[in-house]
């Protein structure tokens, strides 16, 4: 079938190009009663498919946070350009083949939350979502995509494109990882208070703690204490 070979074309580049993590989304799972956030539907036409890209980040980042918050900070950034420019070059390449393909920023709180809605601090769609339904993990606690292999440290971002893709074709994941109802180590260490045991998310919170109490360097302890 051309989207299964066409998707396994992509994958095997992706991978070469130094990602981690590669997934595909159909767009139509941002109907699902469960998704709260914004469709890509609405910042691109006719779009069929989200590409998830994803790098590792490094553990000597995360380990003696909150020391080394400048080292932690700059190495997010370092990821976020690492798969922006692996993000760019498959785009070409999908542009190439006869497709439109757009970039999803890779958080919407980078640069003090420029590229989200200034009032509900929400991004033109999740990323998170997406990696979810692509099964490259489930949602911790944290509210972060919890994988595999890296845990909650990754940095991610995708690729909206009206090319024909193909997702898991395995059942999805419970949508909350199952070991978080036994920890909740990270609900105990937010200093700002920023999410709770039974769900709820206040992202003003967590920006407000960035950007005002640490002057634009990244928190990061909800991914520390994380033992996935
Ligand atoms: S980054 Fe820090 S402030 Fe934000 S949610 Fe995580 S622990 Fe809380
Ligand atoms: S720290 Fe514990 S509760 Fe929080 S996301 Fe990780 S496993 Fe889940």
């Amino acid at each position: 079938m051309f989207e299964d070979s066409y998707t396994n074309q992509l994958r095997e580049i992706t991978l070469d190009m130094g990602a981690d993590l590669f997934g595909v989304a159909d767009v139509r799972h941002f109907q699902n009663p469960e998704y709260t956030g914004n469709d890509p539907r609405d910042f691109m036409d006719n779009a069929r498919s989200v590409i998830i890209l994803g790098v590792a980040v490094p553990r000597g980042a995360i380990e003696n946070l909150p020391k080394g918050r400048a080292e932690y900070t700059n190495t997010l950034m370092a990821g976020t350009a690492t798969i922006r420019v692996i993000a760019y070059r498959l785009a070409r390449l999908i542009e190439k083949d006869g497709y439109r393909a757009t970039i999803v920023p890779t958080e919407g709180s980078e640069f003090g939350y420029w590229y989200a809605d200034r009032e509900t601090l929400m991004a033109d769609m999740s990323i998170k979502y997406a990696a979810y339904c692509a099964g490259l993990g489930n949602y911790g606690i944290n509210h972060l995509l919890i994988t595999e292999e890296f845990g909650p440290r990754v940095r991610m971002t995708a690729i909206v494109t009206d090319a024909p893709l193909q997702g898991p074709k395995t059942p999805p994941l419970p949508f909350l990882n199952e070991d978080c109802k036994d920890c909740m180590k990270c609900v105990e260490a937010c200093p700002a208070r920023a999410f709770t045991a039974d769900g709820k998310i206040y992202r003003e919170k967590c920006a407000g703690y960035m950007f005002n109490v640490l002057e634009g360097l990244r928190c990061g302890l909800c991914i520390k204490v994380c033992p996935k």
